[in-house]
């Protein structure tokens, strides 16, 4: 990965601890080899620090990154809960906006020839979804119905060969939410292989 691009990514804001980050990135580098001329997806992006480490594999491999996102914020980034940034609220109407930020992250890491705003909520788009992808990243609502949800309408449309990457895997209740790790779970029970687990990130692919 180049150094400024790795610069960029770590110093973006947002919840990709530095180690997984460069996981994803490899993950989706040799995921655009095992699927060439398709794209990557990533379901939460929020401001974009993720998006640049998987951006930048997409761009090194002549592919392009979808970024979903309503940017709303989930439940746990709404004013009260324990991931929550006043200054990402839009005061105007209240609620939360991440989209600025977003722009400026991928802007500033000159990746916006690669990465691929799409801004809306996950199960309208997913429901229209056809494209196979090389790589599907999924960090989104961490809640029960959100990550099921996720996980039943995007990892159908994995290439055979593809990869599928899951954020926030606790396999120990006591260090975060079930949601994440259950859809994990679900994955290998569907066929899907584990390849690299790095702290909270899991790495699997379709055989
Ligand atoms: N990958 C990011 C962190 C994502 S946080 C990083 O590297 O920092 C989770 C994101 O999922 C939030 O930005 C939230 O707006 C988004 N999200 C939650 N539910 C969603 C839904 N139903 N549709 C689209 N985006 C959603
Ligand atoms: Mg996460």
């Amino acid at each position: 990965m180049p150094a400024e691009l790795h610069a960029a990514a770590v110093a973006a804001r947002g919840f990709m601890p530095t180690d997984e980050g460069d996981a994803l990135w490899e993950a989706a580098a040799e995921a655009a080899r095992a699927v060439p001329g398709r794209p990557f997806l990533e379901v939460g992006s929020y401001c974009g620090k993720s998006s640049v480490w998987l951006g930048a594999a997409a761009r090194g491999a002549g592919t392009v990154l979808f970024a979903l996102d309503h940017h709303r914020g989930s439940e746990e980034n709404q004013a009260g809960w324990e991931h929550h940034d006043a200054d990402l609220v839009d005061e105007r109407i209240g609620k939360m906006d991440t989209l600025p930020t977003f722009r400026r992250t991928i802007h500033d890491a000159g990746l916006e020839g690669a990465v691929v705003a799409i801004v809306g909520d996950s199960p309208t788009v997913g429901r229209v979804w056809t494209t196979p992808l090389a790589l599907l990243f999924i960090d989104g609502g961490h809640g029960h119905e959100p990550a099921h949800r996720d996980y039943e309408l995007w990892t159908p449309h994995v290439a055979p060969g593809g990869t599928l990457c899951i954020h926030d895997v606790y396999p120990d209740p006591a260090d975060g939410g079930r949601p994440p790790y259950e859809i994990y779970l679900r994955a290998l029970d569907d066929g899907f292989t584990e390849r690299r687990a790095v702290g909270s990130l899991r790495v699997l692919t379709r055989t």
